[in-house]
């Protein structure tokens, strides 16, 4: 699947739409999710064009996967969560539902969240 460069999270990063940034790395930007499922919830993406996650694990290089893994750690911790915990989420094409068409995690926190539900 090709980038699509007008994708929501695309303008978000040109700074075309708003976000209420979170936190920023060099490769990597938070935002808070507009309708969240969650006391917290919270969406890292990375700044390259990666649709999704099988496009980012194949093709972004290792300084970019370990500026987005540390980003999210990061964001989750000073997000109050670490230690009351938290799930992380990647939707990943059709069947995920995921709505986007570019990477990125959900951290869902800030009440018990139960099992998983497929
Ligand atoms: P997905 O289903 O995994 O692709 O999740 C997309 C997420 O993006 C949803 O949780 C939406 O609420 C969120 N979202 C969509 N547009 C915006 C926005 O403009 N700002 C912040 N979050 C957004």
């Amino acid at each position: 699947m090709a980038y699509d460069q007008n994708n929501i999270f695309a303008k978000i990063l040109r700074g075309e739409i708003p976000c209420k940034k979170v936190h920023e790395t060099a490769h990597s930007l938070a935002f808070l999710d507009i309708n969240p499922q969650a006391p917290t919830h919270i969406l890292v993406i990375p700044k390259g064009p990666y649709v999704s996650y099988d496009d980012f694990a194949a093709k972004a290089s290792a300084e970019e996967i370990v500026d987005f893994v540390q980003a999210t750690g990061q964001v989750a911790r000073d997000a109050g969560v670490a230690e009351s915990g938290y799930r992380l989420l990647f939707n990943h094409g059709p069947d995920s539902h995921q709505e986007v068409p570019h990477l990125h995690v959900h951290i869902l926190a800030g009440r018990p969240l139960g099992p998983m539900l497929v």
